[in-house]
């Protein structure tokens, strides 16, 4: 799904706004508000003053996704965010039927007298929490990592991952992250002002905040 504003085009997808069976969590007011930051944002006004601007390559990209399935193509946007879970447990309530072994697709969780999570290899996708029926596997925080600088075109690339947040500092981020573009005034392409940003400096500038 794809909802845009002169300047913004933000693809999201069903788990965001309507649920999903792989959704870590569904947040329907998410994209109305961000529509609303836009607006009010010096990046949509710059466009008022020219008609013929921002021409669609030019256009800043969202892609917001509930799950690492990343059905909105968040890799591949200015500004990604992908919806993940960090996963505790409680092994006194396991009871060894391996449920979560079998519904992990990462191989990361293992579980023989105690339960073992590569960490490394976990995506935080909820799989093996749906799977145990014991509660011995829980989801202990989500949030969204947030990732910048990927495109389609003549030199595409994957977006970098950048930090994490709490789900609903995505506003206080988006409106962090679109006060950057400011110091580029005349630039009328996402994509290049992005490029004059370092990610440290937005990683670091956000954290300071
Ligand atoms: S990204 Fe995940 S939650 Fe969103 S539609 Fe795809 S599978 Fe469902
Ligand atoms: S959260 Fe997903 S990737 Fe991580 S251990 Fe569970 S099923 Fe595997
Ligand atoms: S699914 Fe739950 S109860 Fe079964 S082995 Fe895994 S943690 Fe233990």
């Amino acid at each position: 799904m794809i909802t845009s504003i002169v300047g913004v085009e933000i693809e999201y997808c069903k788990g965001i706004s309507k649920g999903c069976r792989n959704a870590i969590s569904t947040y329907p007011e998410i994209i109305s508000n961000l529509i609303d930051i836009s607006k009010n944002s010096t990046w949509h006004q710059r466009f008022k003053i020219d008609e013929n601007l921002p021409r669609k390559h030019q256009i800043l990209k969202i892609g917001i996704s509930a799950c690492p399935n990343a059905c909105a193509k968040s890799q591949i946007k200015d500004l990604g965010f992908i919806l993940r879970s960090e996963i505790g447990y409680d092994e006194s309530l396991c009871i060894n039927c391996l449920e979560c072994e079998n519904a992990c697709k990462e191989n990361a969780i293992s579980v023989t007298e105690k339960i073992v999570i590569q960490k490394h290899k976990c995506l935080g996708c909820l799989d093996c929490v749906r799977a145990c029926t014991t509660g011995s596997i829980f989801s202990t925080q989500a949030f969204f990592e947030v990732l910048v600088g990927g495109r389609l075109g003549r030199h595409p690339k994957f977006a970098t991952p950048i930090l994490k947040i709490e789900p609903l500092k995505i506003y206080d981020f988006y409106r962090y992250f679109l006060g950057l573009f400011d110091k580029y005034p005349d630039i009328y392409n996402a994509k290049k002002i992005i490029d004059n940003l370092s990610y440290e400096e937005i990683e670091h500038g956000y954290i300071k905040k």
